[in-house]
């Protein structure tokens, strides 16, 4: 979808003497659809489906956030975020205003506290970087190039979560421009109701400007991947699940199949082949039991190693995930303890079997995840063991045969599926219609009642939106 399909799409009429009051307001660009540099502005990571806002602003700082919240208010329309732009399909508006936060950046590392100070369009990479000369490092995920804000108040996963739980477990404060404009400053102590429920509720009361986490104790992991022809599936799948049953905490991995696509950007040994690969990131004080622990997945045979001791600051190698934009299709659940039968029902409809999907993957959950935070939070779904995902590329299939095989898929791991799922991971066309599977249902009652409070019009709704809770409000639950 862009900007030159105007059947999808009309921009509202706003005057353009009010548009001008607020190009002079804000320090950085405002835009319409009919400016240059509208679709560079409103444009993130995820193309599938991308904001098509009447306005985009592109903040440099918490005033500009106040005044294109206050702007949107005094017009009615709603109010949509964007960091880096990973997590629009599904849920990316059409009209309304446009916050983009990438200009918004910057890291404060507190060493007496062992915290950080982020602001809100910061990436990962940043704070790894400053963290890292204190000995330092923060719960950061599989990619160093996600932005910090949206990724940890959605829960955040870890690489180092199986040993300290979820980033939204280690928050300490959050600054945040609520629906009438006020930037207020949340802590467990000045309101703890939002506290709360910015921990897991993410975006829906506010435009989050800064926030204060903490940084563990890192600065070595033993990981790296193993990876292993599709042939060999079946075996590595099996002994996979059996091996994580085993682990200790600070032992955090994943398994993903991936079928490559036959081109010159691949190695010749993969192309139009499917391979498997295990992921590692051992984060113990002492990393001499590495070796020993991953023995039996070693003992399968991978066709390349790279496992080994790497600075947290190289943590991105392990998943080596794409740096560029794409667009992608993606599914999730929760699921619980897996068996050999698991294994069958998601190979089963898997390439070779079938053409679809081009990637899938278990992340092995449990450990601290499990437990609750120090300060409680609205992160749900404690309880499961593994998080699936499935992915595929739309450059490579069309979108009415990967929905139908997402959903297979899904369907045949019902069994062993909690019903749950993690709001950093509900990507999909139905991303919208599954909020409520992100939390236990009374925290998302409660949820819906603290959105009554800070945004009883449902201004923040073009995400995972949490209605207010009924107060006659015409958008409310
Ligand atoms: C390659 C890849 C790897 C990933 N790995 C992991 C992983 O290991 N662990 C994990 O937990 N997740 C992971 N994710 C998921 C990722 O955390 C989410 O997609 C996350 O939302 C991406 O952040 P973003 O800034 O790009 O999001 P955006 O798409 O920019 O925003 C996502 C949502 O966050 C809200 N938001 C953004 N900024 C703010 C703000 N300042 N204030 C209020 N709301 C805001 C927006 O309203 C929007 O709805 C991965 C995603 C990708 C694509």
């Amino acid at each position: 979808m862009n900007s030159s399909d105007p059947q999808r799409f009309r921009p509202a009429d706003i005057d353009p003497a009010e548009v001008k009051a607020l190009i002079e307001r804000v320090r950085g660009p405002v835009l319409t659809p009919e400016d240059e540099g509208y679709d560079t502005e409103r444009a993130g990571y995820q193309l599938a489906r991308q904001h098509r806002p009447d306005l985009v602003v592109g903040a440099t700082g918490t005033a500009d956030v106040r005044a294109a919240v206050e702007f949107a208010r005094s017009h009615a329309l709603p109010v949509a975020v964007q960091g880096t732009g990973h997590a629009s399909a599904g849920v990316a508006g059409e009209g309304g205003v446009l916050i983009n936060t990438t200009r918004m950046t910057g890291v404060r590392v507190n060493l007496e506290a062992n915290t950080a100070w982020v602001a809100a369009g910061t990436r990962w990479d940043e704070v790894i970087h400053e963290a890292a000369p204190a000995g330092l490092a923060p719960l950061s995920g599989s990619y160093p190039g996600l932005a910090v804000v949206s990724y940890t108040l959605a829960g955040g996963l870890s690489l180092l979560s199986r040993r300290y739980g979820y980033a939204a477990d280690h928050v300490r404060s959050i600054d945040v421009v609520t629906a009438d404009g006020q930037l207020r400053h949340v802590t467990e102590e000045s309101y703890p109701d939002l506290f709360w429920g910015l921990r897991g509720g993410r975006d829906n009361f506010g435009v989050v400007t800064g926030i204060e986490i903490d940084l563990v104790p890192i600065t070595t992991l033993y990981g790296g991947s193993l990876q292993f022809p599709g042939e060999l599936a079946a075996e590595v799948f099996d002994t996979y699940l059996r091996w994580t049953a085993t682990v200790p905490d600070e032992m955090s991995s994943s398994i993903m199949q991936m079928s490559y696509p036959d081109i010159p950007a691949f190695p010749e040994a993969l192309r139009g082949r499917q391979a498997v690969h295990v992921r590692i990131a051992y984060a113990a004080d002492v990393l001499d039991a590495a070796e020993n622990l991953v023995e039996p997945l070693r003992a399968l045979g991978p066709m390349s190693d790279t496992l080994g001791e790497l600075p947290y600051t190289e943590a991105g190698s392990i998943y080596a995930d794409p740096p560029f934009p794409g667009f992608i299709e993606a599914s999730t659940t929760l699921l619980g303890e897996l068996d050999t039968a698991a294994v069958r029902a998601i190979l089963d409809l898997a390439p070779p079997h079938a053409s679809l999907p081009h990637i899938f993957e278990l992340r092995h959950l449990g450990g601290r995840l499990a437990l609750p935070p120090a300060v409680a939070n609205a992160v749900g779904n404690r309880d499961a063991r593994y998080l699936f995902n499935v992915v595929s590329r739309l450059e490579r299939a069309d979108i009415t045969e990967i929905r139908p095989a997402h959903k297979r898929m899904l369907e045949a791991l019902v069994p062993w599926s909690t019903g749950g799922r993690l709001l950093n991971f509900m990507n999909g066309e139905d991303a919208a219609k599954e909020v409520r599977s992100a939390y236990d249902p009374k925290d998302y009652q409660r949820l819906t009642e603290i959105k009554a409070v800070y945004d009883p019009d449902n201004t923040f709704r073009l995400n995972h939106n949490i209605p207010p809770a009924n107060t006659g409000n015409p958008t409310s639950a």
